[in-house]
């Protein structure tokens, strides 16, 4: 640990000099803003060499010691041991970088329980959070509520089922999951958990999360019960934290296989909603891991590539539902701590753009900002059939079967190079397996609708291996089979925690 501690402060300005500990066990800052840190560390010269012969758990390891220095080096070890290290990924290395011929790389992020990225960080948020309390001496239960576009949920379920002194409670758009997402989430063993449909979409969840989060009169209720409510979302610094690692050990893999070369730069293409995996990569950046660009791919909810090309951020606008649901999202949470970096950590400055944001539902940055943000940002944006039609193609060049979101990111890559002929290698964040979505992967091979059991169907279709998580779903009990309205999700919180 080093002899100043890395503190963290509020995005809207009004709170500041906190633990990561701190930072972690609340959330949410009191003043309605993200914790970020006061500065990025820096990764010490040699790092990456250091780093290269490591296990993917103790990279994680190591770039979480940089975050969370009031953790002790023991305690990380074994959380990540925990995490990455004990058989809960189906794969050698929990985040491995596939190559194919002619240079794609895809940096798979979807080998743990729940099949899809989340995994990276909810595996190991519990721990993180249960040391986090008892750093903080504080003594009280929690109550862990997500809204999720269909893969958060089902992470932070498996993450926290079961966990002492933890409650957990997952609500998701009755309409915007994908079947097999809705099934992961409905079956759900464990019993601390409750799972929920809101009718309304992704937005709508959120939105009703984020005002359980600022009912005075429930926290004050919940407090008399010792109970405290804190977020799976990617609000949370230790959400944030864990993703960083797996770019910095994609560096390492690269570097270890001879496609880079040391400190080469190297591009990330992501497919992102709420913006925490590609701020993750930004964070990356700011340590020092050799980025050249960081690449925003959305769906037809482009709301993030018209703010990367205007510096107007604007919800007005009419909402998609896609084939890779987990993007359908407007109004992207993480942005917030981007805005923040860009801003020369300008609290006042952000909490102008949000109550801009919360008053018109828009805004829009400085000249200075936007150019910082381009400094580092490419963006772009494709639709559901041209993502279909990326699933086909790279499956008949290469036999490689990709996701939606992933293809989504795949296919803005192939336009961002045509554009502009950049040829620095470049890695696809590939965040779901595709037998998540099974329909949408068959109507992209030309495979019809796929019968009764479409995981099978993808399987014959592909001789691909479908995941042993999903397999399992098949005649499993549905527990959870309740719809909410939009109003009745504060009820639901009341009835299941007081
Ligand atoms: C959550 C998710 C995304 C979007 O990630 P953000 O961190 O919200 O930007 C993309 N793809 C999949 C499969 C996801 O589950």
């Amino acid at each position: 640990m080093g002899v100043d501690a890395l503190l963290y402060n509020s995005t809207r300005g009004r709170e500041g000099g906190y633990t990561a500990a701190m930072a972690i066990a609340g959330g949410l800052a009191g003043d309605g803003g993200l914790f970020v840190p006061e500065e990025a560390p820096l990764l010490p010269e040699g790092a990456i060499d250091a780093m290269a012969p490591m296990r993917y758990e103790e990279r994680a390891e190591y770039v979480l010691r940089e975050f969370l220095d009031d953790f002790g080096g023991g305690e990380l070890a074994r959380y990540t041991r925990e995490a990455y290290g004990t058989g809960k990924f189906d794969a050698d290395g929990a985040a491995p970088v596939r190559s194919l011929a002619g240079g794609d790389y895809f940096l798979e992020l979807w080998h743990g329980p729940t099949c899809a990225f989340k995994d990276m960080a909810l595996q190991i948020l519990p721990s993180l959070m249960t040391a986090a309390l008892q750093k903080t001496g504080d003594g009280r239960d929690v109550c862990v509520l997500a809204a999720t576009s269909g893969d958060t949920g089902k992470a932070a379920l498996e993450g926290f089922r079961d966990v002492g002194r933890t409650k957990v409670i997952v609500f998701y758009p009755r309409d915007g999951v994908s079947d097999i997402q809705r099934l992961q989430m409905t079956t759900q063993e464990g019993e601390n958990v409750l799972v929920a449909a809101v009718e309304g979409n992704f937005d709508d969840a959120q939105a009703g999360v984020k005002n359980i989060f600022s009912d005075a009169r429930l926290r004050e209720r919940l407090t008399a019960r010792g109970v405290f409510l804190s977020s799976a979302n990617s609000i949370n610094w230790g959400r944030l934290a864990p993703q960083i690692a797996y770019y910095v050990s994609a560096y390492c893999d690269l570097v270890n296989n001879g496609s880079v070369g040391r400190g080469e730069h190297i591009n990330f293409c992501v497919p992102t909603g709420n913006f925490g995996n590609i701020l993750a990569g930004f964070y990356a950046k700011k340590m020092g891991l050799p980025i050249a660009k960081l690449i925003c791919a959305s769906n037809r909810n482009d709301v993030l590539t018209q703010f990367i090309n205007t510096g107007v951020y604007d919800r007005n606008r009419e909402f998609y539902t896609t084939t890779s649901p987990s993007m359908d999202i407007l109004v992207s949470s993480n942005l917030e701590r981007l805005l923040y970096e860009m801003s020369g950590s300008d609290g006042t400055a952000v909490n102008g753009y949000m109550e801009a944001l919360a008053r018109e539902g828009r805004y829009a940055v400085s000249g200075a900002v936007r150019e910082l943000i381009a400094g580092s940002f490419e963006c772009g944006s494709c639709t559901d059939a041209d993502a279909g039609r990326a699933i086909a193609d790279i499956f008949n060049r290469h036999g490689y079967l990709i996701d939606p979101h992933t293809a989504v990111a795949y296919e803005v890559l192939r336009r961002y190079r045509e554009r502009t002929g950049d040829g620095a290698p470049t890695v696809v964040v590939s965040t779901a397996s595709p037998y998540k979505f099974c329909g949408s992967v068959l109507d992209a091979l030309g495979c019809g609708a796929g019968g009764a059991d479409m995981i099978d169907a993808l399987r014959a279709a592909t001789g691909t291996v479908a995941p042993a998580p999903l397999t399992a779903l098949r005649g499993k009990r549905e527990r959870f089979t309740r719809t909410v309205p939009r109003g009745g999700m504060l009820a639901a919180v009341e009835e299941f925690c007081l």
